[in-house]
């Protein structure tokens, strides 16, 4: 899978996304991530990307020409496949593991950061076929939600993470909040791993791991929780045979 991220701060962007698991799959080629400078592309001879908002207002706004310009080269870059252009806005759809699940069947994934006031409404009728949000509250640029989408994106394409069992598993993918996990020390603080964990009785494991999810996921996401029980109605007790 391919991302190419459309940014005025290519580095901000590459700080994020050159390291730890993501960095490593772009080296070994299993995505490829590419951060775009959309001043390069200007025509502007003060390297320009942006001007102030027709009927007034404050603050600038990105402007078309650099950002269509970009996404054209980008476009010529991109092999057959299929594709999606978001532009990162809090008045997107909001982003969750459902989103990035379906974000993840797309070959090339094309995120458009905004900045300052945002940008020009003619470059989304042009060429965004959605826009996400990372969440109800105001960002000063697009750079941190397309990492955000990204990371979770990237996560979910084979052979980023060692096992699809590492996002299977975890918190939301399964349905539930994760379990609480433990390593070594045996006891830190006085506080203990739970004797279960200990046990290397597999069955009993699992079933203090559901226990716990269950418990922390009804405290805290009782949303969660209703719908899990639903899709998990618990099983009917067996009568005793007279
Ligand atoms: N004037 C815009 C509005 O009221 O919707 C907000 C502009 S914001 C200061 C600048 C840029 O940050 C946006 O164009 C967008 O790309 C990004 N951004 C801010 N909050 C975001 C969010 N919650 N989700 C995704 N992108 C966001």
């Amino acid at each position: 899978m391919r991302f190419d991220i459309l940014t005025l701060f290519p580095d901000v962007v590459r700080a994020v996304l050159d390291s730890s698991i993501i960095g490593r799959a772009s080296q070994s080629g299993i995505i490829t991530v590419k951060a775009h400078d959309i001043r390069d592309y200007t025509i502007d001879k003060h390297k320009k990307t942006d001007d102030t908002p027709y009927g007034g207002g404050k603050g600038m706004l990105m402007s078309t020409q650099p950002i269509c310009d970009c996404f054209d080269a980008v476009c010529r870059e991109l092999g057959e496949g299929s594709k999606k252009v978001i532009y990162a806005s809090p008045r997107g759809r909001i982003f969750n593991h459902e989103v990035a699940k379906e974000l993840s069947q797309y070959d090339n994934l094309i995120i458009l950061c905004g900045h300052y006031e945002g940008i020009d409404q003619r470059v989304i009728d042009e060429i965004v076929d959605e826009e996400i949000s990372i969440g109800d509250y105001v960002l000063t640029g697009g750079e941190i939600p397309a990492c955000i989408i990204v990371d979770a994106v990237s996560r979910l394409v084979d052979g980023v993470l060692s096992d699809k069992e590492c996002y299977e598993n975890e918190s939301i993918a399964s349905g539930l909040l994760e379990y609480p996990q433990y390593t070594k020390p045996r006891v830190f603080r006085g506080r203990e791993v739970p004797e279960v964990l200990l046990s290397g009785h597999h069955e009993n494991i699992e079933k203090w791991r559901l226990e716990k999810s269950l418990e922390i996921t009804k405290e805290r996401r009782p949303d969660l929780y209703e719908k899990y029980m639903l899709a998990h109605p618990p099983k009917p007790k067996k009568s005793k045979k007279k």
